[in-house]
């Protein structure tokens, strides 16, 4: 551990899990680096303060009820979570920066600045009355970052003609303001878009633009180049792109959930690539009638897997009671079902041979940092705009375009296992990881990037 430099950073990750996890890698990024970090939560989906002895956590009070935390409405619980918390933040920002004065010479530490997520509203206005530089962390890619501000103008301006353009051969068209999305892609965003929505996200954008700066913890200029130019253009803010955070420190990932331990043991069982991993992620719920398409799915490909139901996640359900005995029998003999999975270690383990998955950013960026080849099974938001950069700009994926089809699923893990198709797929991926590999080693483009960052903050 590096020796202190004398600064702390306080850090304020909304309570979800793909945001929890990239904060508290870049929490133990800034720890190596020397600096002290203090991480102030809410009581809902507190962090396990017991796996991060260095860093200090403060819970503040939420007000959240037991109804309100089961909502799947995400835009409705951070509108919530930013009124509940914004007094409660406050009084603990302000303490501590009042205590930040020790009489010990060796013990003085200066706050340096504040690292929150975009969703977080009131910290900005908040930051600047404290007079403290406020980093804004970013868990997406940074092309859909600088894209979804324009929802929506896009709502209003597209949303009615594209209604009209569900059986027209348009609706593979790329939106000119949101590629490689295609208009049938945005017409999903936009159906679950909301006037809340709408106003939330200018609050978001103010706020960025009003911020010290924007970290991408899971970007960097081999996944984004693009994109990164356009939006240090558009946001007039230092950016830094850091790269796969976890690269900096595999399987350090921040789970809410307990990862089950019998997956690495029935791995080393397996063969090289012969392996499909199944997981939408932390958020993502399917109908019974869902599972029963993956399930067959997964049987007729007729290759072994791991398959990540999490509890909860099946609409009505308890957990994976609906798939009929017979088929779970057949299911069981062929591979694993299990509640929650330690996915970095699985994905970097030589039996798997590809990714069924939601596309969550973190999830590809993770599929891509181990080379894995993916199989596209977006539902919304980020996730539709991630799956075609990963099935059509770099070419490392196959796309369900019908959605959860147990025949497509099962076609699509033959192509990707078995075919010559799968194999051109796989050099791809391993070009592209090498890439990202590359950036985040000394000299790469990531790392440069956190080396800027580490002396930005350090000047404050
Ligand atoms: N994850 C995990 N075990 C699982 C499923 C997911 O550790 O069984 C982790 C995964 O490694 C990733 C995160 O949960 O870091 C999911 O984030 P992502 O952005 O892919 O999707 P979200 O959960 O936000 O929809």
């Amino acid at each position: 551990m590096e020796k202190s430099n004398g600064l702390r950073v306080i850090m304020f990750p909304l309570p979800l899990q793909g945001c929890i996890n990239p904060m508290l890698q870049l929490a133990k990024i800034l720890l190596s680096r020397g600096f002290s970090i203090t991480v102030i939560h809410t009581r809902y989906n507190a962090p396990k303060a017991s796996s991060h002895p260095l860093v200090t956590f403060l819970e503040i009070p939420d007000g959240l009820s037991e109804i309100e935390k089961r909502t799947r409405d995400v835009t409705l619980l951070l509108t919530i979570l930013n009124q509940r918390c914004e007094s409660s933040f406050r009084d603990c920002l302000t303490k501590l920066l009042q205590s930040d004065d020790s009489e010990i010479e060796e013990e003085k530490q200066r706050i340096s600045c504040l690292i929150d997520d975009l969703g977080w509203i009131f910290t900005q206005p908040l930051a600047k009355s404290l007079n403290l530089p406020r980093f804004v962390l970013n868990t997406y890619k940074v092309s859909f970052f600088k894209d979804h501000f324009l929802l929506p103008q896009l709502r209003r301006e597209m949303y009615l003609p594209l209604q009209g353009l569900i059986t027209n051969s348009e609706q593979d068209d790329i939106v000119e303001e949101f590629p490689p999305l295609r208009k049938k892609d945005l017409l999903r965003i936009l159906d679950a878009e909301t006037e809340v929505l709408d106003s939330y996200l200018n609050m978001m954008l103010e706020t960025s633009k009003a911020s010290s700066g924007l970290i991408f913890v899971s970007s960097c200029e081999e996944l984004d180049q693009d994109s990164l130019s356009q939006a240090r253009h558009d946001f007039q803010v230092p950016i830094f792109a850091i790269g796969p955070s976890h690269c900096y420190f595999p399987g350090s990932s921040s789970s809410l959930f307990t990862p089950d331990a019998t997956c690495i043991p029935w791995l080393e069982k397996q063969e090289d690539k012969s392996v499909i991993y199944a997981s939408f992620g932390s958020a993502v719920t399917i109908s019974e009638s869902e599972l029963l398409e993956v399930a067959w799915g997964l049987r007729n490909s007729d290759q072994p897997f791991i398959w990540v139901v999490r509890i909860g996640s099946v609409n009505g359900a308890k957990w994976i009671e609906g798939i009929p005995e017979e088929l779970m029998e057949k299911l069981r003999e062929q591979g694993k079902i299990v509640k929650w999975a330690p996915q970095q270690e699985v994905l970097n383990h030589q039996a798997i041979g590809g990714f069924l998955t939601h596309n969550g950013w973190n999830s590809t960026v993770e599929s891509v940092s181990e080379g894995v080849p993916m199989i596209c099974s977006p539902f919304y938001w980020d996730q539709l705009q991630n799956a075609r950069f990963v099935s059509e700009v770099w070419r490392v994926g196959l796309h369900l375009e019908n959605r959860i089809e147990r025949n497509e699923i099962e076609r699509a893990i033959k192509r990707l296992l078995l075919e010559t198709e799968g194999e051109a797929i796989r050099e791809r991926m391993e070009l592209l990881k090498e890439k990202v590999r590359r950036s985040v080693k000394p000299n790469g483009s990531a790392y440069r990037s956190l080396e800027h960052l580490i002396d930005h903050i350090s000047s404050f």
